[in-house]
């Protein structure tokens, strides 16, 4: 291949890493600018020197679907690091649990109400509500993007032993919303694209997480890649603005005031930190006006080490009916297989934590030990060893009703300037995957691209 164009991709996250891995891969020349000191983005290994330990800004679970996700690991060679278990368990107050299936006729199981007080007839009303919403994220209603997942869960008639024991949960880790706020077109999109892609693969999708911390799985292996094929990587670039003449990109001007010359640009950057990229694109103000809409939500991801063992029957357990808003609890020893030397680690995650988000970190992780007393009677004398609260304020864009069809494509009318991002309209909410599928894309335009005119040619 002898392109000399220069490809510059914005954004060191899982959509920019991918960009640049897989226009690497295609032999093309390229510069990453990433704003921090570290690549990564939003998924990230925290260090815990003290503890010998590396935790992650928050816990991330993958679905068997994320398809696109797993070409990129396949490139950087840490697919392996994935596993998917053969169920999940559900959680009470007071430690009753239940597990919840995610592999064959258990899987079925829990589709069709896996809540232990669930009676024939519920199970009956769920199981018609289950086939009613399925056909309906085929086949979706008019008014679905005026509804919340809450009042399409009422229309379909999901008893709320079956919404309590899946539904609601699964709802909020899909979008990061609370079912009272959060679109049910978003919500039935993502279940259609499970769907198809169920059907494509001849397996349900299941629920899977990584056995290795968040920089291994997804930094370290790109770093090697790139050093193989010369991708120069540039941290502290702080992009300003794309540069554009003529219909075509020309460079990307840096805050110091640099300008890095380029042929192509990915601007993967998020919605909430695009202002001004893309000044000179003729269609940037309904990109930024979109990027405003979407806004964002917020996670809270505690990191808690315990002086002992929390009694858990699964890596994930998803307690029910919480704090308002589900939260997960992961157990770090059964998912990594790490020692106890230095505690029980235990990753707590709170999604659509806007009650949460601006409370000081002491007063999270009281929260959060309250409740797993509630849960789990081996935490009533637990310590805290070390506790490391992750508030992230802009965790994901916002997937509210009136925010279906807001997500920009990765084409503009800039043919080499092409947008990626979870953010970026996809299969997918706000996903690794959705960066990931952004990212396929955007490569795919590029590389589309007819090949320059020679000299001998012109
Ligand atoms: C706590 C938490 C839990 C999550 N859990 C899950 C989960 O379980 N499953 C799942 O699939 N997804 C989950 N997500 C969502 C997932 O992490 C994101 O969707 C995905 O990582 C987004 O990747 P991205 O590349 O689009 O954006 P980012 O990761 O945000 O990457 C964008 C990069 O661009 C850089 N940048 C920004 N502006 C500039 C600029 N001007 N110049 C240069 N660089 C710039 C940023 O520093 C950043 O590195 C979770 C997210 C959070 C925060």
């Amino acid at each position: 291949m002898n392109d000399q164009r220069r490809y510059v991709v914005i954004g060191g996250g899982l959509a920019g890493l991918a960009s640049a891995v897989w226009l690497a891969e295609a032999g093309r020349q390229v510069t990453l600018l990433e704003r921090r000191g570290r690549l990564g983005g939003r998924t990230h290994a925290l260090e815990v020197a003290q503890l010998h330990d590396v935790p992650d800004n928050g816990q991330h679970v993958i679905a068997s679907g994320y398809d696109h996700l797993f070409r990129y690991l396949t490139s950087i060679g840490t697919r392996e690091h994935v596993t998917f278990p053969h169920s999940g368990v559900l959680r009470w107050p007071g430690g009753r649990a239940t597990t919840m299936g995610t592999k064959g006729f258990q899987a079925l199981r829990s589709l069709l109400g896996a809540h232990p007080d669930a009676s024939a007839a519920d199970r009956a009303r769920a199981a018609l509500a289950t086939v009613r919403m399925g056909w309906q994220c085929l086949n979706q209603p008019a008014d679905l993007a005026d509804l919340t997942t809450d009042q399409w869960f009422r229309r379909l008639g999901m008893p709320p032993t079956a919404r309590e024991a899946l539904w609601d949960w699964l709802a909020l880790g899909i979008a990061a919303e609370p079912v009272r706020q959060e679109s049910a077109k978003v919500f039935a999109d993502v279940l259609a694209t499970g769907i198809r892609l169920g059907v494509k693969h001849r397996r349900a999708v299941s629920i899977g997480y990584p056995t290795t911390d968040l920089d291994t799985l997804f930094v370290t292996g790109a770093q090697r890649l790139f050093e193989r094929t010369g991708v120069q990587v540039r941290h502290r670039a702080v992009a300003r603005r794309i540069l554009v003449r003529d219909g075509a990109v020309t460079g990307v001007l840096l805050a110091d005031g640099e300008t890095v010359p380029a042929d192509a640009v990915v601007c993967a950057v998020p919605n909430s930190t695009l202002g001004g990229l893309l000044d000179e694109l003729p269609e940037h103000d309904e990109i930024y006006s979109a990027a405003d809409k979407l806004g964002f939500t917020p996670i809270v991801s505690t990191n808690l080490y315990l002086d002992r063992p929390l009694g858990t029957e699964g890596a994930m357990e998803a307690l029910i009916g919480g704090a308002g808003v589900i939260d997960q609890v992961f157990d770090r020893q059964r998912m990594h297989g790490r020692d106890t030397e230095h505690g029980w680690l235990y990753c707590l995650t709170t999604s659509g934590a806007y009650a949460q988000i601006h409370k000081p970190s002491h007063e999270v992780v009281d929260e959060q030990m309250a409740l797993l007393r509630r849960y789990y009677p081996a935490a009533a004398g637990a310590k805290v060893l070390h506790a490391q609260v992750v508030p992230m304020p802009r965790a994901t864009f916002s997937q509210v009703v009136g925010t279906d069809g807001l997500r920009p494509a990765q084409r503009t009318s800039v043919p080499t300037l092409v947008l990626a991002g979870d953010w970026t309209r996809t299969d997918w909410s706000a996903t690794m995957e959705s960066a990931a599928q952004s990212a396929a894309r955007a490569v795919e335009l590029l590389l589309a691209l007819p090949a320059p005119r020679t000299a001998a040619a012109r």
